[in-house]
This record gives structure tokens, sequence and C-alpha cells, in this order.
């Protein structure tokens, strides 16, 4: 190493206190930061700026003690090693968590701490001049990675000021390591020059070493693995550039020694490069009529998908090439977004693979981190073409609304460059270095809502809207999908398990209260393990019977006999059935297998008083239905207002009570004390249950003011109306989103009539006709016809006719 020109430290210095270590002058040390504090000053001094280079932090060794409090700034050792930060690596996720790597300038010692919150910052002095430490960094690095177990020996080096100190310190330890390398020399083969080169270097960095022997196989070994490479390299099939990159790399490979960490590195980096499929593909097989069949044969319903999705790939086929926007299929969890993603590889012959996106906030994520980071990797997408072993797969961009965006750059714009036909043909891993086409890679996206999807992104997107499920579409596809599948993979036939459509019936409305099929599907296969648990056992007995030589029909007429009603697997606690009788899933199984029911109670109970209305609202997981609940008691006019509300909720909330006040004569509406000033000497407390959620949006309006209204009438509101509409001061009602999904979600919690905004109406078309047979929809365009609609017999004290009730 040349010397280093004379740097003089800054007067004042973040405190970086490490546990793992005493970073001397000179030498270099990797310190992962876990601390708060120490999380703070990286976030702060290192991930802020653009050029690590000029980070200089004071590195003081410090001793955890268990006993003291965490967020006290512990006794600080008073000397410290200003250190160059040369490498920040780490993740956001699952936790934040980095590594540094520094290197040790010169020692200084504290003055004074200036500050203790968020991390320590101290005025500082000097104690060397970096010109005093000649070319014995090897040493020092020795001495580094030897302090570990001489920790105390190493920080009373850290404290000899003095030359002559210094060297009174160090010298007994170099006898030792003298001594160690010279012992470890004796029991090793003598070998080649160059192998020679390597032992010498080897017992310098780890002098705990003493196996000889096993190394130098091991070496042989790694001799014989660099020719394979070298070979691989030489027969691939990778582009010129690659190639160019591979052999200048392996021949830095060959003259490395193995101890050193870029060996590693390097090695990996050309294992990766040979693996990779340059020039590898599948040869898709693209039948549109095929296509059609395989598609219906994989998913019931999803009309429109499945048509737009045959489009794509027509178009593909005349087209020959992938450019054009990257299909994005939005809609809540469990509507079966992926399962086409995967029959669009399978109709085209391609390799599938999924990337989850969900939480990614590093742009490395995808591209890749650089090679001179140690534990760096290749993103994403290389990592999955690697898992392929093609070049042309189906890549499945599962949750692109939820990439998150860090200090670590936006991974949207790293997607933008994977996804654009112009840029994609030379997408440039930072990994690899080295560009990799993926212009034959067909990427489809999924998402729960584009409302978070970034915008770059989405303009390169054709979203195609994935709805909720009906109860009959559930049904049907449990019957037809979800359970065969579910009995074939725990090994049943329907012979031994039958599930009757009531039961099914039964799971999704008592169990399961969900937009798309994965909490049924789930249901079912716990039933299918309770199911196999019996069949299981049942054989073992048959095996029992047989062994004690009864004949296995004997053996069955025994069971039967015993057992007068085995059909239901509750009455069959201790017992097998024969195969030949199928064990019946009936309602009493049901709850044996998942317990009592789920959602049974909630409507009819919950509306049992005054001050209780059913709301709808919109979510990225799908409609659902919301309570929204009301009391009143003795105060000063107060509105409390729980549940996790967004800004707009509330101000719905102040418009309702207003619009009640001023309408209370009207309505014959008195607080406690029969006053027409509703909020006299009352307080109200309105809660949005389901307090974990954060709720937000217009379209409660109407809902709060007829569970108000009811509040305040003491009249119940129907128990089977559910409503959604955004309301004015003057007791208008506006139209809002999401009215398919909020149908959909009354219908499956049974409801029986729905109110919506008139300038709504035309959203109804897209419902399918069951749900919209088996509901009764209001569409107001004011208050009046709203509450007249939520109460039985209407609302106003005089009951105008022409009530607005159409039954569509
Ligand atoms: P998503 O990606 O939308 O969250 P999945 O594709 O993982 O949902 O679907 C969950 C399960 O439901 C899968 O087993 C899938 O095959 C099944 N599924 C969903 N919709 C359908 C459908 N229309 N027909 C058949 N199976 C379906």
């Amino acid at each position: 190493m040349s010397s280093v020109s004379p740097i003089q430290i800054p007067s004042r210095l973040p405190l970086l206190l490490t546990h793992e270590g005493v970073l001397l002058p000179g030498s270099t040390m990797r310190t992962s930061v876990d601390s708060a504090r120490n999380l703070q000053l990286v976030r702060s001094r290192l991930l802020k700026g653009t050029s690590l280079q000029s980070t200089i932090l004071g590195v003081i060794p410090n001793t955890p003690d268990p006993a003291s409090d965490a967020q006290d700034l512990p006794p600080l050792h008073r000397i410290g090693t200003a250190a160059l930060a040369v490498q920040v690596v780490g993740s956001n996720w699952p936790k934040p968590h980095y590594t540094l790597l520094i290197t040790g300038l010169c020692r200084f010692q504290i003055v004074q701490v200036l500050k203790e919150k968020p991390y320590p910052i101290a005025e500082v002095e000097q104690l060397d001049r970096l010109e005093e430490f000649p070319n014995t960094c090897k040493m020092r690095e020795e001495l580094g990675e030897l302090s570990e177990q001489f920790y105390k020996y190493a920080v009373q080096i850290l404290d000899a000021v003095s030359l002559e100190e210094r060297f009174k310190m160090t010298i007994p330890l170099l006898v030792r390591q003298i001594e160690g390398l010279k012992l470890l020399q004796k029991t090793r083969k003598p070998k080649q020059d160059d192998d020679k080169r390597v032992i010498a270097i080897r017992p310098v960095r780890r002098i705990t070493h003493i196996s000889g022997t096993l190394e130098d196989e091991d070496e042989d070994e790694d001799n014989d693995d660099i020719v394979m490479l070298e070979k691989k390299i030489r027969t691939s099939s990778m582009p010129e550039q690659a190639h160019k990159v591979c052999v200048k790399e392996i021949k830095r490979l060959k003259k490395m020694p193995q101890s050193m960490p870029e060996y590693a590195l390097t090695r990996n980096y050309l294992e990766l490069m040979v693996e990779l499929p340059w020039n590898k593909s599948t040869t898709d097989r693209l039948d549109i009529r095929a296509a059609r069949i395989l598609l219906d044969n994989d998913h019931y319903a999803m009309e429109k998908l499945k048509k737009r999705v045959l489009e794509y790939l027509a178009v593909r086929q005349l087209k020959n090439n992938l450019k054009g926007p990257i299909l994005c299929f939005v809609g809540p969890p469990g509507v079966g977004k992926t399962s086409v993603g995967r029959s669009v590889a399978k109709t085209l012959g391609r390799e599938f693979h999924r990337i989850a996106l969900g939480g990614v906030c590093d742009q490395s994520d995808i591209r890749g981190h650089r090679r001179t980071y140690v534990g760096s990797m290749p993103g994403r997408i290389i990592n999955g073409l690697k898992t392929v072993g093609v070049n042309n797969p189906v890549f499945l961009l599962d949750e692109v609304d939820k990439l998150g965006k860090s200090l670590q750059g936006d991974p949207a714009a790293a997607l933008l460059e994977v996804l654009d036909p112009e840029q994609n043909h030379n997408f440039t891993d930072h990994y690899l270095n080295v560009a990799f086409d993926l212009s034959q890679v067909l990427f489809i996206a999924t998402a729960n809502t584009t409302a978070t999807i970034p915008a770059a992104l989405l303009d390169r997107m054709e979203i195609i809207q994935v709805p909720g499920y009906t109860q009959e579409e559930k049904i049907e596809i449990a019957h037809r999908h979800l359970i065969p599948k579910q009995l074939e993979q725990h090994g049943l036939t329907p012979q031994q398990i039958q599930i009757p459509q009531v039961t099914t019936l039964d799971i999704i409305t008592r169990y399961t209260r969900e937009a798309g099929v994965r909490s049924l599907d789930r249901k079912l296969g716990a039933i299918c393990r309770a199911v196999a648990v019996k069949v299981a056992e049942g054989q073992h007995k048959e095996a029992k019977l047989d062994r004690s030589d009864v004949t296995e029909r004997e053996g069955c007429r025994e069971h039967i006999l015993e057992d007068e009603k085995p059909e239901s697997i509750s009455d069959t606690t201790d017992l097998a059935l024969p195969p030949e009788m199928p064990i019946l899933i009936d309602f009493h199984a049901l709850k044996d297998i998942l317990g009592p029911p789920m959602y049974e109670m909630e409507v009819s109970q919950r509306l049992s008083q005054p001050g209780v209305a059913i709301g709808l609202a919109w979510t990225p997981l799908g409609g659902e239905i919301m309570f929204v609940e009301a009391s009143r008691m003795d105060g000063e006019g107060q509105l409390t207002l729980t549940g996790q509300l967004g800004d707009v909720m509330k101000e719905s909330a102040h418009l309702a009570i207003s619009w009640l006040r001023s309408n209370a004569k009207k309505y014959q509406l008195t607080n406690a004390f029969g006053s027409f000033d509703l909020l006299d000497n009352t307080d109200i407390h309105l809660h949005f249950p389901a307090g974990a959620v954060t709720k937000d949006g217009p379209s409660a309006g109407v809902t709060i003011v007829t569970c108000l209204a009811s509040l305040f009438s003491g009249r119940l509101v129907r128990s089977d109306v559910a409503m959604t509409g955004e309301i004015t001061l003057r007791g208008l009602v506006l139209p809002v989103g999401g009215i398919k999904d909020k149908v959909l979600a009354a219908h499956r919690a049974g409801l029986k009539q729905v109110i919506i905004p008139r300038r709504n109406e035309k959203d109804l078309e897209g419902i399918p006709g069951n749900v919209r047979q088996d509901l009764s929809f209001v569409t107001a365009s004011c208050l009046d016809e709203v509450l007249n609609a939520a109460f039985d017999g209407g609302f106003t004290v005089k009951t105008r006719p022409g009530l607005l009730n159409s039954k569509l």
C-alpha cells in the first residue's frame, strides 16, 4: 500500500460505537450496524450524501453492557480511531440492517461530547499525524483480526500514543504470530512455488487453521473446478462482450490467492455467468384454440379476463413480437390472477416464474448490487432467469402496487427499464455489469389496486380488472377446481369424501368473507386433511383386522354393524368407515373440523338497537360491509370519532351532524332532554369498528346520517339494508366509486336491499344477474330518500307517496 497523503481530520466527528473489535489506524474492519444509534448515524451521515469517500467517522470501541439502558449513551472510551467509511451494504427489509466497511486513519482523543442524540457527536483532538504510519498496514490488519481474541490488549495498543509505548505493546504479539507461522509451515508438505505463496499468505490470515493436509486437498479440488469453469466459459454461447469479461475475470482468478475474499466473489460471478441462459429458450407453441380450451379448463367464469388474454395471445401470434403494453391483472386476492398467469405460460409452453414485489423498496432488488459490495448479488430478474434456465419465460410481477421507495433508489424506475421494450434488450444488472437481453421475456403484472401503482409504470400497462366472485361462482369454482385439486393433494378420492354444494355454501357464507376464493380453498384443505386422517386410520384398522386373520369383507361388515350411521364424520370419531362409504361433510362435520361458524351473529344482532347502520366500503381486497355505531351522552356538544378515520371521513361525520341538526324539527328528532338542538348538553360518539384498518373516503356519508337519525329518533334501521353515498351540506346524495364490489359484499353478507346514489344507477349493469335478483336497489338523490328506504315504513313524519324503490 502506498503511503497516505496527510489528512487533517475534522474537529467534530460523529461517533460510531462498535463492539466487534478495535479498529487500528491503517487497518480495515467490517462492522455490523444494528443499534438504533449507529443506524441513525449511517442513515443521516452515509446514506443521505452522494459521496461516501468523504465521510469520516470516529470509531470508539465499546463493550456492550447488558445491564445498561440502551437509550443512554454508555461511558465512552476516550481514545478512538478516525475512519473512512468505504462501503455500506445492507437492506431495509425485513428490518434495517447494514454492514459498514471502515478503514482506520489515525487516532483521536475525545475532548468533549457535544451531542448525544440521535447519535453522539464529539469535539476531538487528532493524536497521530497520518504520515507516522509507514507501510506496515498488513501487520495492523493482522492485529485487527487478532483483536477479536485480544480485545483488551488491542484497546491498550490503541491507547498507546507514543511510538515507543506502541512498539512495546505490539512486539509480543508479533512474536507470537511468527511462532505460529513457523509451526504451520512445518506441518505442510513442500509444494510448488505457486502454491507456497498461497500457503504463506493463508496462515497469516487465519492463524487458527492448522490442518494443512485437508486444505491442500481442497486446493486441488478448487483447481479442478477452475479448469472446469474455464472450459465452460470457452464453450458457453454467451455474447461476445460477456465472454470477454469472463475471460478477463478467469485470468484474474487464476492469479488470485484463494484466501482473498475477492476470490470467492469472482468465482461466484463466473459461475453465474456460465449458468445464465444467454441463448437458451423454449420454443413457443401457440394455438389459440388450444389456449382457449386450456384457459376454460383451468378457470371458471372470469370471461372478460380470459377474452382479453386470448386477444393478447392472438396478436402476439400474428405480430410475433412482444412490444406493446404489459398486461396487469388488478383485483382482490384469490381471484385467480396468478393462476391465469401460470396458464398463459402453459399455453405458450414457456417456463413460469413469479417475482414477488410486495415490500421491495430497494432498486438493487431489481437491478442487483455492484460487485464491489461484499455480499452483493444479482437482482431478482437475473436470479429468476437463472432459476428457470431459459431466456424467454413468463415472469409474473406480483403486487406491483406494493412497491416501496427508500433511500436506496426507486425500484419502480428500475422496473420500468426492465419492462421498456426499447431498453430491455440491453438490460444491465449491476452485478453482472454486462447487458442481458430481456426482450424475449413475457411480463405480466398483478396488483390489488391501481391507486398505488407508480404512474410511470401504470402508463406502460394495460389494466384488466378482475372483480370478486358471487356465491354461485364460488360454488362452481369450488366443485370444478378447488375440491378436485385438494383431493388430489391429499391423496383422497371422491369415493372417500363427499362435499355437497350446501356445505360449500355454508363454508362460503359462514366461514369466509372474501372477494376471492383463497380462504375457501384453505378451508377445503383443512377438511381434506381431517378426512385424510380418518381414512388413514381406517386403513390402519383394516390392516390390523387382516393380520388377525379376519377377512377384509368380514371386517367391513363388522364396522357397519358397529356404526349404524356412518355418514357424518362427527359421528365417526373413533371409527373408520369401510372404503366404499364416502365420508359426507355435512354442517355437523363442518363444525367439528372448522369450529363454530365465524360469521353468523353479526348483522341482525348488531342492528338490534338504535344508532347502528350498515355502510358499504371499498378496499383493495374487495368490497366490505361496514357497521357504523353511534351513542350519545350528557356533555357539551362534542363529537368523538374513533376507528382510525381519514380526514375525508371525519368531514362526512361533521356534515352529517350539521344536516341532521338543521333538519331536526322536520323529522321530529330530539336529544335526551327533548330539545331539537341535538347537541345541546349532549356529546356524540361515532365509531367505525375494525379499528385496525384505516378508513377514508366520502362514501360513508349516507350511513352516518342514517345511523344518527336512528340514534336520535330511537328507531331501528332495517337490518337487511346497506348503503353507500357521499352527502352535501344541503342533503344531496352524490355518486361514489366501487359500486360493483360493494354490491357483491352486501350480497355476500346476506343483505336484501342496497341504497346507492341515483347517479350510480348505470353501474348496476355490470352486476351478475343472480345478484341483482336477490337484491333490491334503491337509488337516492337526496337524504330524504335514503332515510325513507332505511327505516321500515319510511322516515319522514308524513310518508309521501311514490317511494323511489325500484326493483331491478
Ligand atoms: P390471486 O393471484 O388473484 O391472489 P390465485 O391465482 O393465487 O389468486 O388464486 C387462488 C386459488 O384460487 C388458486 O388455486 C386458483 O387456481 C384458484 N382460483 C381462483 N379463481 C379461479 C377460477 N375462476 N377458476 C378456478 N380456480 C380459481
